[in-house]
């Protein structure tokens, strides 16, 4: 994350006020946290640079006040800076101030750190748009976070801290279930849930397999003789081809909803 534009000069040095917000806070050591914090820099800094010095990643910043006053991420400190730094999908509104990016997501799309492949099997469940592989490096997460403008899910914050990277979130929990409630808590996913409408392989969407003709045969050539028997609708993958019926995935799918909304009333972030 080396930036040219905050190589130190040990001639300037500016002394600023920074103060986190909300669950920010989660990020910091506890005799940071829900206070101002005094900090000196020497050189030329970013206020980026300044805030991941925290150990923050740019990405779970949504709003940088410099003396009240709305700030991108290249803003350069000056000495006597008030910084206030608010975090990604902030809950309360803050009106006529100018967010670093335009509008929260409406309709996310994501890509899956490797290690979270539960969390990306869930998040396809209930239909989200989601890329995950188990073989890629953070290179390769942080070009496609980056080139497709897909949420980063991870657990890693140095990922975060790449510069590519415009939107991403770090899960708290090591729970599968407990960062599915993180991520639909926090980007308020849960009017978006379209349980059953993505494939778990490839993450392309289902569309319904006629009754009959071509397609129907298509799909049947991939349903076992006694799922046939019984079964007289499937759903296939748009992508993959991939051939769906109601069996377990749909008790599978139903629990998981049932306890996420349970927990809902009761969010951890
Ligand atoms: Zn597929």
């Amino acid at each position: 994350m080396t930036n040219p534009a905050s190589t130190p000069d040990a001639s300037i040095k500016c002394r600023v006020v920074m103060r986190f917000y909300e669950e920010l806070n989660d990020l910091l050591r506890r005799e940071q946290k829900k206070q101002d914090i005094v900090c000196e820099f020497f050189g030329k800094r970013t206020v980026k640079d300044a805030i991941e010095s925290f150990g923050v990643p740019h990405t779970e910043v949504d709003l940088i006040l410099a003396n009240g006053r709305s700030v991108g991420f290249d803003y350069i400190l000056k000495d006597g800076d008030r910084i206030s730094v608010y975090p990604a999908f902030e809950r309360f509104f803050i009106g006529g101030v100018a967010m670093l990016r335009e509008k929260p997501l409406r309709d996310p799309r994501f890509v899956v750190d490797v290690h979270l492949g539960k969390l990306a099997r869930n998040l396809k469940l209930l239909g989200f748009d989601t890329d995950y592989q188990n073989l890629r490096d953070d290179r390769e997460l942080a070009r496609i976070a980056a080139e497709e403008k897909r949420v980063l899910l991870t657990r890693d914050r140095r990922l975060l801290m790449r510069r590519a990277v415009d939107r991403g979130m770090i899960l708290h929990s090591n729970v599968p279930f407990d960062q599915t409630l993180e991520v639909l808590n926090r980007l308020y996913l849960w009017d978006g849930l379209r349980p059953f409408s993505r494939c778990l392989a490839c993450g392309g969407r289902l569309v319904d397999v006629p009754a009959e003709g071509s397609a129907l045969d298509e799909a049947l050539r991939s349903v076992p003789p006694l799922v046939r028997s019984w079964c007289k609708e499937y759903r296939m993958c748009s992508q993959c081809r991939k051939v769906y019926w109601k069996g377990s995935h749909y008790d599978k799918l139903g629990s998981l909803i049932e306890n996420l909304l349970k927990a809902r009333s009761n969010p951890l972030t």
